[in-house]
């Protein structure tokens, strides 16, 4: 079983982030869950994908991306300005292509 330490990190790897409102959180597809990134960590935000604040943190920060490899769904923030993400389902690293996040910014009245 893999551990998981106050930086977000699970076996090496950086958790995503995502901004929404006023907070940093890191999206955790793993447990489902977004917390916040507070440091110095003294009370660390917990909200589940499937509470109402969780859903609307999904549909307007963030999109869900499927992996090539193992058909994995998983949530990335919107408008990231990575390029590179990994999967939680199998672990590899996904390509974000550019063409990708101007089709988001366009599909959310956000583009050009
Ligand atoms: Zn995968």
């Amino acid at each position: 079983m893999e551990t998981e330490d106050e930086q977000g990190t699970v076996g090496g790897r950086r958790l995503p982030t995502v901004r929404f409102e006023c907070g940093e959180y890191f999206i955790d597809n793993r447990l489902r869950e977004f917390r916040s990134v507070t440091p110095p960590i003294r009370r660390v935000e917990l909200i589940k994908f499937d509470e109402p604040r969780g859903r609307r943190m999904l549909l307007e920060a963030c999109v869900r991306l499927r992996c090539s490899a193992c058909k994995h769904r998983f949530a990335v923030a919107r408008r990231s300005t990575e390029h590179e993400t990994w999967c939680p389902g199998c672990r590899r690293w996904l390509v974000i292509p550019e063409a990708f996040w101007m089709k988001e910014a366009q599909d959310s009245g956000m583009g050009p």
